[in-house]
């Protein structure tokens, strides 16, 4: 390709408020265009890059016996109400109409339409197992569409699912899916690691990971061990300590009764110092914390630490209370109360729900004296051996202290277990050696096992061998196509430009002339071209008439990964070779330089 004819426009400039690099940078080298808050254009250098990931992807998505299909991106509403999703996946979900008033959505994902292709076409065991896959635009009215290629509302994905007649079967589609992620991301240059990712509440053990590259941009916390092979993102990692489980009643709840919210006799006592161990045996007291309502707020005035405090916060679990009782200086893990509680929404209860549950102003509640209301009550087993705590008083400008969790509260709660984040320096839940570190990234990509959530709510059934009628156990992978582009121009890049790796690469060689205007030079120039075109490879050779730093400029912009400068060298038949990410120069002959670039492809 010749630099002149190219549509390829750099910008000096920074874009305003555009934060992350490979925004940025994309935009500055003349990869994309913003068209509207998430929506962007791909320049034919942006096109040519995500026709490079698409080409490995396909590879080796054909590799694991995955057939390619283009599913549309229209589709009815009806096939989402019958999953149940048209209601549940909220302001994301993009819906329009057609002429006549028929509802539909633009797809944010595939699952409703393949499950519907599938339910029709595949009947029996004998067709299974299949992995469909295609690469295809989605549409998400994400909240805040931002950073460029990693957050946008329509992007690129490649999406595949996997359809099997048992467990066993769709566990073995899930892993060549797994293997297949490794070698793509591979492929494409990427520092990623595979993660232990939430299942919600449909998967079971280690039936989702999350493919993370690791960057300081990305906005996702992962969790790795220093010792050993554990990785898991924030919201699933799992706290070291043993869970201890207490149950009481069948189903885990105690029924609201009616009865009075008691709060036991209150004694105003000073809020001077507290001392630890002489009080062991006392029980609980209330005593006057006025305006104390945050944690903050109490170790500051009682100069204590926080994990004297019992943390309580009420949630509100599909419009049902819980009280969620943590230790001050922990932090509640939101994902892992929903999941225990199999809740479809978790949303922190308001100020005014928390004072009509409990009858307490919130920042003054507390388990001790609560057990009559209509509360679910859960509790991080890091307040299990508290003896001298201190809890909301469950009236304004009160508290209670000398709170023994084993004496005073076991009794009430329904479960103990970990409902808080990993904190950085804890053990490793795993091997129990290493220690726990966190590490950024960014999602790119995420496999799942699905088993019958689709194929039951949508009938998706196939008869087995002896003639009965089984649901297709499901799993599905998404690869975000455009934003691994980001991703990876997000951990290749410097000051100047991007510096792609050479599999992903929009062309391997960028051929500068310093004057077009010398014939020696254009003869040379013209020469390299003419060869390495017949050998196959990707050249862009910058013939247009400008001032050397700025051929040099754009092409630390564009990130080619080889450099071939023709200057004053060419009389006596010499050239520059340089490596754009080592920076690596050499001066070398025409027939050197054919040969270097053949060894590096
Ligand atoms: P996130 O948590 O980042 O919103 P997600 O869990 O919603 O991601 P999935 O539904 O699993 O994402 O989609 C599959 C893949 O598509 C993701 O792994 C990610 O790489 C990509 N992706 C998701 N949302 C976007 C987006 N708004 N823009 C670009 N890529 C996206
Ligand atoms: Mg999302």
């Amino acid at each position: 390709m010749k630099q002149s004819q190219l549509l390829a426009v750099t910008l000096r400039e920074s874009p305003g408020d555009v934060e992350a690099a490979s925004h940025r940078l994309l935009l500055r080298a003349g990869y994309i265009r913003q068209l509207a808050a998430g929506i962007y254009t791909y320049l034919p250098l942006g096109r040519i890059v995500l026709r490079r990931i698409e080409q490995i992807i396909c590879e080796e998505m054909d590799r694991t016996g995955a057939q390619e299909v283009l599913l549309p991106a229209m589709q009815p509403a009806e096939l989402w109400q019958e999953s149940g999703r048209y209601e549940v996946y909220g302001e994301e979900l993009i819906r329009l109409q057609d002429r006549h008033q028929r509802d539909f959505v633009l797809g944010p994902t595939h699952e409703e339409v393949i499950t519907d292709l599938i339910r029709s076409e595949v009947g029996s065991y004998r067709q299974l197992p299949v992995t469909l896959y295609q690469i295809q635009t989605k549409y998400r009215d994400e909240r805040r569409p931002r950073s460029g290629l990693l957050r946008g509302r329509e992007f690129l994905m490649k999406d595949a699912y996997s359809f099997a007649a048992d467990e066993e079967t769709m566990q073995q589609a899930y892993m060549r899916m797994y293997e297949a992620y490794h070698h793509i991301f591979e492929r494409c240059g990427l520092d990623f690691r595979a993660v232990e990712a939430d299942a919600g509440t449909i998967g079971g053990e280690g039936s989702t990971h999350e493919f993370t590259a690791i960057t300081e941009a990305g906005e996702d916390t992962i969790v790795v061990c220093t010792h050993c092979e554990y990785a898991a993102n924030l919201e699933k990692a799992e706290s070291a300590s043993e869970a201890f489980v207490q149950s009481s009643g069948s189903n885990g709840t105690i029924a609201f009764t009616g009865e009075e919210i008691m709060i036991p006799h209150t004694t105003d006592i000073d809020t001077s110092t507290l001392d630890a161990d002489s009080i062991a045996s006392r029980s609980p007291e209330h005593f006057h914390t006025p305006g104390l309502r945050s944690i903050a707020q109490l170790t500051e005035s009682l100069s204590i630490t926080p994990d004297r405090i019992i943390k309580t916060v009420i949630f509100l679990a599909d419009q049902e209370p819980v009280a969620v009782l943590i230790r001050g200086d922990e932090e509640i893990n939101e994902i892992k109360v929903k999941n225990y509680l199999q809740a479809d929404e978790l949303i922190i209860a308001d100020m005014e729900t928390v004072q009509q549950v409990t009858g307490a102003p919130a920042g003054f509640v507390g388990p001790y004296g609560l057990r009559h209301a209509r509360l679910t009550w859960l509790a991080d087993d890091s307040i299990l051996s508290l003896q001298n705590a201190i809890s909301g008083g469950n009236q304004e400008d009160y508290h209670y202290r000398y709170v023994d969790v084993q004496r005073d509260l076991l009794h009430q709660l329904q479960h103990i277990g970990d409902f808080r984040n990993v904190r950085e320096g804890d053990r490793c839940p795993r091997c129990r050696e290493g220690s726990i570190h966190f590490q950024r990234g960014i999602e790119v990509g995420h496999v799942f096992q699905l088993g019958d959530k689709y194929s039951a709510a949508m009938n998706a059934n196939y008869i087995d061998s002896s003639g009965r009628e089984q649901p297709i156990r499901m799993g599905c992978y998404g690869i975000g196509v455009s934003r691994l582009v980001a991703a990876i121009v997000e951990q290749h890049h410097d000051e100047q430009g991007i510096c792609w790796p050479a599999s992903i690469a929009p062309y391997l060689v960028h051929l500068i002339p310093i004057s077009v205007r010398d014939d020696q030079q254009m003869r040379i120039a013209m020469e390299l071209y003419d060869r390495l075109y017949q050998a196959r490879c990707e050249v862009l050779l910058d013939d247009r008439d400008e001032r050397t730093g700025v051929k040099f400029k754009d092409s630390d912009l564009i990130g080619i990964p080889l450099r071939i400068v023709i200057g004053k060298g060419a009389a006596a038949g010499e050239v520059e070779y340089v490596e754009r990410s080592s920076g690596i120069r050499e001066q070398m002959t025409v027939e050197g330089v054919i040969r270097r670039i053949g060894q590096q492809r």
